[in-house]
């Protein structure tokens, strides 16, 4: 890795350009003297991104910039919600840094528990959708980098970085199929006009951005709607999880079954609730309706929810079913979850991340199992699942590579949990050409949900076999023994 691994002179010169653009770049001036910057600077000219210096050289330079605005570490920057010129952090992989090094400075190279090359950047909050746009354009997937609101937390989150042991940790039990008599009672009861109606309900709020009102509005919406499905159950919860401190005002949802039997164990069930549209990125009244994406996960965990209720259910394990604030705009919601979890020693013992399922088109198969940055075990177990209980009915499974950071679990792989995801078929091309624009709705998805159908059957077998019911069978997985 000759090239970045620059010698004495290649880093005082990095040092002297680095000073150079900090000094022509107008826009930071007009921030240090705490003027708002006009209008016009909207059309400020991209930062030039000097080359990623090397993990191994400390300090970066960006901690010697002499009268920077960069915080200092521990200390938050100004608001990324409610400034578009407020600084964050971005972690990406190497390639997608390439990709966006005209969008962010400043850049540091460093690499996760599993050796993969990282780099830790800095932005500015109104260019985020730019660079979700070339992720998505470029790299033709989702997600693409986590946020955060100083350096000092982007380096704490690599630092402390999990993925290693959540990807390949062989629990000690393994996950088990025996809870067919629940799963297969449920299967035949998902209804498509209940996921239609939840996909068409969010999608006719203007967006649900994270930093808007209609963001906060939809989220306590789910909230309510989830309660509403427990009614009469009293080892039911629903709560808005607040503590993530770069989600502005949108909430992250979650609803909790008590677990009867192994009330430690947690099993999670997740999708995002966000929505972006990226060709107007930082305006709270953009219109995105975010149908597939990901309204039509949440659709897909609300029926799951509905059905296992409505029957009664009492699981051994305790269930969180969540709704993730901030996703489009860094995997915020998610990553506040998985980090305090962790932080409190939570025993998850698997995640399943539904993010887009409602688009088909061509003959493609049905699902794809996303096959990075997830539990090797887990992933396994997805396999079972599908061959055992949607194989059946006729459906066709493949798997494909989202790259880094690219949706909610890599949250929870970041943070030493088991966490795996299945993903929509899309198209002939691999991809849903709508998302991220005021077309993702259900009228380019033929007015139908019938695709999430089968994604809430895939939902309920996992949660079926993951949480298993009450005193009825014991197999399932076990602890995931704390980290070393
Ligand atoms: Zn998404």
């Amino acid at each position: 890795m000759k090239l970045f691994l620059p010698g004495p002179m290649t880093l005082l010169l990095s040092l002297l350009i680095s000073m150079v653009l900090l000094r022509s770049d107008t826009l930071r001036a007009v921030q240090a003297s705490g003027v708002r910057a006009p209008a016009v600077s909207h059309g400020v000219a991209r930062w030039k991104a000097p080359r990623v210096a090397d993990a191994t050289q400390t300090p970066p330079v960006h901690h010697i910039q002499a009268g920077g605005t960069t915080a200092p570490p521990g200390v938050a920057a100004p608001s990324s919600q409610t400034d578009p010129f407020a600084p964050v952090y971005l972690v990406t992989s190497r390639d997608t840094w390439q990709g966006i090094r005209g969008l962010a400075r400043d850049a540091v190279a460093r690499r996760d528990s599993t050796g993969t090359p990282l780099v830790i950047s800095e932005t500015r909050a109104d260019r985020l959708g730019e660079i979700s746009r070339y992720v998505h354009v470029s790299e033709r997937r989702c997600g693409g980098y986590f946020a955060f609101p100083s350096r000092a937390q982007a380096e704490a989150f690599v630092s402390a970085d999990r993925a290693k042991q959540a990807m390949t940790k062989s629990l000690a039990a393994g996950y088990t199929l025996d809870n067919q008599a629940t799963v297969s009672r449920w299967l035949p009861q998902v209804q498509e006009q209940r996921l239609y109606d939840t996909i068409n309900h969010l999608s006719s709020y203007r967006n649900r951005y994270f930093a808007s009102s209609h963001g906060k509005t939809s989220a306590e919406w789910i909230r309510a709607h989830w309660q509403s499905l427990a009614a009469g159950r009293d080892d039911v919860t629903t709560e808005l999880f607040t503590a993530c401190t770069n989600c502005s005002t949108q909430p992250s949802v979650i609803l909790t079954i008590q677990g009867r039997d192994l009330p430690d164990d947690v099993v999670v069930l997740g999708a995002h609730l966000d929505s972006i549209n990226g060709s107007n990125p930082y305006d709270p009244n953009q219109h995105a309706p975010g149908a597939d994406d990901d309204a039509s996960g949440i659709a897909t965990l609300t029926e799951t929810l509905r059905i296992a209720l409505a029957d009664g259910w009492q699981p051994r394990r305790t269930v969180k079913f969540m709704g993730y604030a901030a996703e489009e705009v860094g995997l915020r919601g998610s990553n506040a979850i998985a980090q305090s979890f962790r932080a409190s020693g939570v025993n998850v013992v698997s995640v399943l991340q539904v993010d887009m399922t409602n688009y088909k088109s061509g003959a493609v198969t049905d699902m794809k199992l996303i096959s990075d940055y997830s539990s090797t075990e887990l992933k396994n177990f997805f396999i079972s699942l599908f061959d055992t209980y949607l194989a059946p009915m006729g459906l066709t499974r493949s798997s494909v590579a989202c790259g880094y950071a690219c949706s909610d679990h890599a949250s929870w792989t970041n943070a030493g949990y088991p966490a795996a995801m299945m993903f929509e078929a899309g198209g002939p091309n691999g991809s849903f050409p709508y998302i991220h624009t005021p077309q993702d709705t259900l009228a380019t998805m033929g007015e139908s949900a019938q695709h999430s159908v089968k994604f809430t059957q895939f939902a309920l077998a996992y949660l079926g076999e993951t949480a298993k019911t009450r005193g009825k069978v014991t197999g399932g997985p076990a602890q995931v023994l704390p980290v070393q």
